[in-house]
């Protein structure tokens, strides 16, 4: 497994997956949420909707994650999954583990072989991002045999300091 750290919009990446840091809800929000949600159109808020009416009806608990198709985005799939929210005390770093843990779990299950990730809850939700960075090499630095066929794992960061604090914690050189 590859990793990759470029600075950029994650609604514009050619992985076969990409992760919504998404909330409880599944019904858009803001930041990287909205964005998503509007690049996608309708179809991928109607999947959303019928998550909630079926098998979520009290919505994705955080550190959970979930797969849908990905509408009108160049991907196959949005992997939603929900942060814990720093503001209201869900300051636990393995609720974050979990989230990177469970994303890379759903996109091993619906076969994609890449996957690009936000910075999840470094943003409304409130974390620091060096924490969200170091959390994020741990747990995506795990020999997890589940994540055989998943050959890139790819952060997308927003800006550039972003992208040296990810950068950092995943002992990579700057470019
Ligand atoms: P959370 O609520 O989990 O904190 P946010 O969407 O507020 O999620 O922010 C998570 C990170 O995603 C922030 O670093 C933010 O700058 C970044 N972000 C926002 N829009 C995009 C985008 N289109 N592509 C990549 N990252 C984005």
């Amino acid at each position: 497994m590859r990793v990759r750290i470029v600075t950029g919009d994650i609604t514009r990446q050619d992985t076969d997956a990409i992760v919504n840091a998404a909330n409880s809800t599944l019904l858009g929000g803001g930041g990287v949420d909205g964005a998503i949600h509007r690049a996608a159109g309708r179809e991928l808020l109607a999947h959303c909707r019928k998550l909630r009416e079926t098998t979520l009806r009290d919505g994705l608990p955080v550190g959970k994650a979930v797969a849908t198709p990905a509408g009108r985005l160049p991907n196959d799939w949005v992997i939603h999954t929900v942060g814990p929210n720093w503001h209201q005390g869900q300051r636990e770093p393995r609720l974050l583990a979990s989230c990177f843990r469970e994303s890379l779990d759903a996109a091993a299950v619906v076969g994609a072989r890449s996957i690009a990730f936000p910075a999840i809850s470094a943003g409304i939700y409130g974390w620091d991002p060096a924490e969200v960075a170091r959390i994020a090499a741990e747990t995506v630095s795990a020999d997890n045999p589940t994540w055989a066929d998943i050959d890139e794992v790819r952060f997308v960061l927003f800006n550039e300091e972003l992208t040296s604090v990810f950068e950092e914690a995943f002992g990579i050189p700057r470019g």
